[in-house]
Parts: C-alpha cells; sequence; structure tokens
C-alpha cells in the first residue's frame, strides 16, 4: 500500500517576523529533499481539505477559537501581530492552521478508508505545544490532538496511541488527554526545557521520557526501548500518530540533544514494525490500521530535510 504525503499550499502564507525559524522554508526542505531522494515519485499526494469548527472544538476551548479569529490581521494585509508566548498572527495564518490541522484529520480518514497504512503531513503551523485555552510556541491548533480527538468521536476508535519525538515536551497533547485513557501518549524531550510544563504524572496512559541536554543516539535508542516500545506493544493501539519533530538533531540550535539522521531512521522504523506486528494477531481488534505522522519541529533546513525523508521512507518501509 502507498504511504501518503498531505500538505497545502495554505502552509506557505504563515507568516513569522523575518528570520524566524518557523519558516516556511522548513516545507521545501522536505519536499526538496523527497524530490532528490526520488522517494516523490513512490508515495501518493493529498492537498487536505480545512479542519472544521466542530473537529477543533472536541480539543480547543471555544472562546479561545474566537480570540484568534477576531485578533488576526484581515487578508491582505501585510501585519505580523505577537499573539501569545511565541506565537505571530499574520493574514494567512489561521487558513494556514486549518489546514495542518486539516490535513492530520484527513490523514485518519484516508487511513480508516483503507486507501493507505502510513501518512506524512508536511505543513506548519506546528501543533503539539498549543493548549486546549491557549497558543503557545509556534502552535495554534493541537493537529494530532484534533486528529485522535476526531478517530475516538468520529470513527469510534477506542485505542489511539501518540508518539512525539519532538525535543519539548508535547505538553499541550498531554493537557488534552490527561483523563482519557483511551490514548497512550508517549513524549521524549530533553529536560529541564522549554516548554517547563510538569511531565512526572500520575497516569499510566502518559509515558514521559525526559532525556538529558547531553543524549546522543545511544541514550536515545536505549531510552525509547526501555520506555516507549514496551508500553505500545501492551497498548495495541489501533491507530498509531506520531508528533514528528526533527529538532533534536545534532545540527539544530534549537536543543542540545545530539541525535543524527540515523536515529530518525530508527525510531520511524521501530514504530512502523510494532504496526506490523500488530497484525500478526489472529485477533483483528489488535489490529493497528495505521500511521499518520505530522510535522512537529525541526529548524535546521538541511538536517530537517534528511531526516523528515528517512522518517517517510521507513513508514512507508521502501
Ligand atoms: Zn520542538
Amino acid at each position: 500500500m502507498l504511504a501518503t504525503i498531505i500538505s497545502h499550499p495554505s502552509c506557505h502564507e504563515h507568516r513569522m517576523p523575518e528570520g524566524h525559524p518557523e519558516c516556511p522554508e522548513r516545507l521545501d526542505a522536505i519536499n526538496n529533499r523527497l524530490l532528490a531522494s526520488g522517494l516523490d515519485g513512490l508515495v501518493m499526494h493529498r492537498t487536505t481539505p480545512e479542519v472544521t469548527h466542530e473537529q477543533l472544538r472536541r480539543v480547543h476551548e471555544a472562546d479561545y477559537l474566537k480570540s484568534l479569529a477576531l485578533s488576526a490581521p484581515p487578508p491582505g494585509s501585510d501585519r505580523i501581530i505577537p499573539f501569545d508566548n511565541d506565537v505571530y498572527l499574520s493574514a494567512g495564518t489561521l487558513k494556514a492552521a486549518r489546514h495542518a490541522a486539516g490535513a492530520a484529520v484527513h490523514g485518519v480518514d484516508l487511513i480508516m478508508a483503507g486507501d493507505t497504512d502510513a501518512v506524512f503531513c508536511n505543513v506548519r503551523p506546528p501543533g503539539h505545544h498549543a493548549e486546549p485555552d491557549r497558543a503557545m510556541g509556534f502552535c495554534l491548533y493541537n493537529n494530532v490532538a484534533v486528529a485522535a480527538a476526531h478517530a475516538l468521536a468520529h470513527h469510534g476508535l477506542e485505542r489511539i496511541a501518540i508518539a512525539d519525538f519532538d525535543v519539548h515536551h508535547g505538553n499541550g497533547t498531554q493537557t488534552m488527554f490527561y483523563n482519557e485513557p483511551r490514548v497512550l501518549f508517549c513524549s521524549s524531550f530533553q529536560h529541564p526545557f522549554y516548554p517547563n510544563t510538569p511531565t512526572d504524572v500520575p497516569r499510566d496512559h502518559i509515558v514521559n521520557v525526559p532525556l538529558p541536554a547531553t543524549c546522543r543516539s545511544d541514550d536515545f535508542r536505549a531510552a525509547i526501548r526501555e520506555h516507549w516500545l514496551p508500553a505500545l506493544t501492551r497498548f495495541r493501539p489501533q491507530l498509531l500518530l506520531i508528533s514528528a519533530g526533527f529538532d533534536a538533531h545534532e545540527e539544530d540550535d534549537m536543543s542540545s540533544i545530539s541525535l543524527t539522521d540515523r536515529d530518525y531512521d530508527w525510531v520511524s522504523r521501530e514504530l512502523r514494525a510494532l504496526v506490523d506486528r500488530s497484525r500478526e494477531s489472529d485477533n483483528p481488534a489488535y489490529h493497528c490500521r495505521g500511521i499518520v505522522s505530522t510535522l512537529e519541529g525541526g529548524y535546521a533546513l538541511s538536517a530537517l530535510g534528511r531526516s523528515a525523508v528517512l522518517h517517510i521512507k521507513a513508514l512507508a518501509k521502501l
């Protein structure tokens, strides 16, 4: 079954202040590397519809969505307005954000329809820091959480896993599913570090793996093997979502952790293998339908392109 890449041209139209690392060129870095690697022709491409208000409301509060809509500059404006902690609004921001969240939802729908079993959403703005009632850390709508909530509510799934290997803790995702044991949330992140939110939490369905700033390949792989993989295997997810951030890369100034391209390849292959192993079960209720991965961080453009393409290749089993 062919893997699918979902994106939308509007994701380029979310503007940040000059020189900001969360820039539209991030999407091009991935696209260009896809073309150069020859992988582009081996996957399906889809553009995404916008997320609906109803889909956003499953994880975000109405007042917050309203304040975003009221604060955004009007169409055609070239203003870039500071909105909240490291979040800016330009005229194209909300449209981009609606497509970024819509892509993850669309990915879930494609998988549930049996059209594909691995999706990568090449979109921005990212999502995993967005809380129910506030934007933060470059994130407006929590794309992966909107997709998980959609899989629960619309498709009636009962076990969804989210694996988040961005170098920052997925605080917003944790908050949204804090009291939702149908969602297993596995996050690995530099600690202590932004966003400095509580990560030692008394919840069996939240597997937080703090990593020291000195963490390198071996430590990362050992931590994933020890904490994520057993929890994911026990949980038997029907769907696996990934918050794919590539900002723990050694070339990325955003963090001190030093992962390499090969580590992103490794963790992606481990996650893919988990999905494939689930299908060996005689009980179809234990089969994982597929993977929807959505772009979070990753700001060193060359490293981002290389790592994301290895990630996609691993999910596509190529
Ligand atoms: Zn990050």
